[in-house]
């Protein structure tokens, strides 16, 4: 909704200002996007479970296999909570590693810098699919929808701006639309299951589609085209 309109400002705001140092502006950005991942799961971890997502998974079609130098060294398909333990683990053992990610203006960054902030975006990007695509009723349910797709659009425009995710890794989703999609989704979910017009209208975020046929009396069932159609117009409204 309105955070989704906020688009245009964060498209902006993810450019290297100038005099700023290009790999400065991508490990800062590499920590806070971090963080902010490490919250917004931190707001589904608890339905997240072994049983809810018996894999680390992007709807059923795809899923995603954790591999490291540790444990896993070939990949493995693991829990979604646990793949995500392991994948926030990884994170901050590189942006902690001060060989990585010197803090220190006098020490270079390496030269594998670049492909280490790849693969911590990547792998970022991930748990944005997961998050969305297994648990956005549950963001609504606590309010922290906006939250997220502020968030989730912010951190699009960044790895977008510098490349960062590779076009094979976002095959899976059209990732302008992965807001969008799990919205369209959820509402239909919410009309399917109403029992009248006035029920569906109330599913709407208490918003009634203005525009569609309002000739239908409280309790009557919901025709599935009107539904379909008050599906499209939120969702157009929130593009
Ligand atoms: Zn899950």
């Amino acid at each position: 909704m309105a955070s989704l309109s906020a688009g245009i400002d964060l498209k902006t705001a993810v450019q290297l200002p100038q005099g700023e140092d290009l790999n400065d502006w991508l490990a800062v950005h590499a920590v806070d996007f971090y963080n902010r991942v490490n919250l917004i799961y931190g707001t589904v971890a608890e339905e997240c479970t072994e049983v809810s997502c018996p894999k680390m998974s992007g709807g059923s079609k795809y899923e995603y296999q954790w591999a490291d130098k540790g444990q896993y060294k070939k990949p493995t398909s693991l829990p979604a909570r646990e793949y995500i333990h392991l994948l926030m683990d990884w994170v901050e053992t590189q942006i902690s590693d001060e060989e990585l990610f010197p803090t220190d203006s006098s020490r270079p960054f390496p030269k594998t810098y670049l492909a280490s902030v790849k693969k911590i975006f990547t792998r970022l990007f991930r748990v944005f699919v997961h998050v969305y695509i297994h648990h956005f009723e549950h963001l609504v349910s606590v309010g922290a929808e906006a939250h997220v797709n502020t968030c989730y659009k912010h951190f699009f425009y960044f790895v977008n701006e510098f490349a960062l995710v590779d076009k094979k890794e976002l095959e899976p989703l059209d990732m302008p639309l992965l807001a969008v999609a799990a919205k369209r989704r959820f509402l239909r979910q919410r009309f399917l299951s109403a029992q009248s017009v006035m029920q569906a209208d109330s599913f709407c975020f208490g918003k009634a589609a203005d525009d569609r046929s309002r000739s239908a009396t409280p309790g009557e069932p919901v025709q599935q085209s009107v539904l379909a159609h008050c599906v499209e117009k939120i969702v157009t409204d929130l593009i």
